[in-house]
């Protein structure tokens, strides 16, 4: 009698917004039901810069939210925060790395706006975040300055789509929670793919998985990223993009 194997499960490692959550009805409808249909031998991660707020209204199955039409396929955890927070598929944290980056944060949010006091080209963005500050900016007022000080003080800035700067823990990003994740739950790193088409995703498709960017991408992004036999760029935006690397990746043929 021949023993059991379990098929080999892979992991989706995915960004949401120009990646995920970009396209046509029809053909993110016709997406997610073949995410669905795959969900016994694919781990689905979610990396964004949204809260969990801003993720979860998502899943709505009526799909009735003002940005989803269509409901998007609950993940097995979801990395938000621009990497800062980390939960199960249900808001619930995952205690051993969020820990771990709260304690490298500390509670920095008022010395980090203390830090930019008067800056010009800065505006907060809306609501209270855990782990990190983040600002709307505008490229043309942003002082390097500004930067360098807050670097000096300890963070890791990231700036992305010309418009988003967020201040976070040293260290602290999208791949590096993902390599914690990883590490934790015991996923072998070549059965990883990573999704992304923004500067903010530029850890995440670096982290030595393989990875795939968007016909869509920030340039600033494929121009840091630079060739790597990791990165499969593919010319098609949003899901179509992640599709055709899947395709190219040997990993399934969604449409
Ligand atoms: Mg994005």
């Amino acid at each position: 009698m021949s023993a059991f194997r379990p098929p080999k499960r892979w992991v989706l490692a995915t960004d949401l917004d120009g990646t995920f959550l970009e396209g046509s009805r029809a053909d993110r409808l016709r997406f997610y039901d073949w995410i669905e249909n795959q969900r016994d031998r694919l781990i689905l991660v979610f990396v964004t810069g949204r809260r969990w707020s801003r993720i979860e209204p998502l899943f709505d199955p009526r799909g009735s939210s003002a940005e989803s039409d269509v409901p998007v396929p609950r993940p097995d955890f979801a990395i938000g925060d621009v990497g800062t927070t980390v939960f199960d598929g249900y808001g619930q944290p995952v205690e051993e790395i969020q820990k771990e980056i709260a304690a490298r944060w500390n509670g920095a949010n008022a010395r980090v706006q203390n830090l930019l006091a008067g800056e010009p080209g800065l505006s907060t963005q809306r609501g209270e975040l855990a782990y990190r500050v983040s600002y709307d900016y505008d490229p043309k007022l942003l002082r390097p300055a500004a930067i360098a000080r807050l670097q000096a003080a300890g963070f890791d800035v990231i700036m992305s789509a010309d418009r988003y700067l967020d201040v976070l823990p040293r260290g602290v990003s999208k791949g590096p929670t993902l390599q914690k994740l990883a590490k934790l739950q015991n996923w072998p790193g070549d059965r990883i793919v990573t999704a992304g088409d923004s500067l903010n995703d530029l850890s995440l498709l670096a982290a030595g998985y393989r990875a795939i960017t968007m016909g869509n991408s920030e340039p600033k992004l494929l121009t840091v990223l630079g060739d790597r036999p990791t990165v499969y760029r593919s010319p098609y935006p949003g899901i179509w993009g992640i599709v055709d690397g899947l395709r190219h990746w040997q990993l399934g043929d969604p449409f």
